[in-house]
């Protein structure tokens, strides 16, 4: 009886990002303002645990904009156009600042592959969402979700590299506390009609780790932690890096770096 009414829990939440009248012009309806977290969250089917293998990293190539390199934060600015406050440890990695909150790219992407690379601390506490939880609004918007998923249990869309409430990945191979994971993203930005609505929506593929977790999975709205996804029209869009408001210990970066296509 669970299964039946988890698929049926899947199945509308699937029914309703794929319904993209209920969000015309990016106010959210009376439906979603009466929404509970809960209900666009899954936690059946299982994502299948995959132990990666040994990519560790890879540095930019030639015609990549780096966004950070070690050094500095001299491409981000920090919440509302101050100074980016994270801390840059001198070893060619930075970490969230819980103080600050998050960090945005001083220039705007839209179809772009990114490169970035993320650790959750040694001896790191807490569980579910609460742990090492960060993210990476694509234009913006669209989260591709950062999580300590190592032994971790939380719901399938909210894990790591999911795209956050709307698309769980296809693998975990998450590494544990102290590692490096990798993620490689291609993104397609969309285009919109003169109503507003998508005329293409957001595609993106993420290799998590080297293992292809999103397969050109299409992005049907905002990733909202309650609600519905919302559209709204928007052109090239800067990148922005989540300072999560959960109590466990920050993640660090290292190496970013983007090629707009
Ligand atoms: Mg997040």
């Amino acid at each position: 009886m669970k299964r039946i009414i988890c698929l049926t829990t899947v199945l509308a939440v699937s029914f309703a990002a794929s319904a993209q009248q209920f969000v015309i012009g990016g106010t959210k309806d009376d439906r979603t303002q009466a929404m509970q977290p809960g209900m666009t969250e899954y936690y059946y089917p299982k994502v299948p645990v995959v132990t990666p293998g040994d990519i560790k990293t890879n540095s930019a190539p030639s015609d990549a904009i780096v966004l950070f390199d070690g050094k500095d934060l001299s491409a981000w600015t920090g919440e509302n156009g101050n100074e980016a406050k994270w801390k840059v440890n001198g070893d060619g990695t930075m970490t969230v600042n819980k103080e600050s909150g998050g960090i945005t790219t001083k220039e705007s992407f839209g179809d772009c592959q990114l490169h970035l690379e993320w650790c959750v601390p040694v001896g790191i506490h807490g569980s579910g969402q609460a742990k090492g939880n960060s993210g990476i609004f694509i234009q913006g918007r669209y989260e591709v979700q950062v999580l300590d998923s190592y032994n971790n249990e939380t719901y399938s869309n909210g894990q790591a590299a999911s795209i956050y409430k709307q698309s769980a990945p296809l693998a975990n191979p998450t590494r544990p506390e102290g590692e490096w994971n990798v993620y490689d993203i291609i993104y397609k930005a969309p285009t919109f009609k003169e109503d507003g609505t998508y005329r293409t929506k957001p595609q993106i593929t993420v290799l998590f780790n080297g293992v292809l977790v999103q397969d050109n999975t299409i992005i049907v709205g905002t990733t909202e932690y309650v609600g519905l996804p919302q559209v709204a029209p928007h052109g090239d869009a800067p990148i922005s890096l989540q300072s999560h408001g959960d109590p466990s210990e920050p993640i660090s970066f290292r190496n970013i770096w983007i090629r707009k296509l």
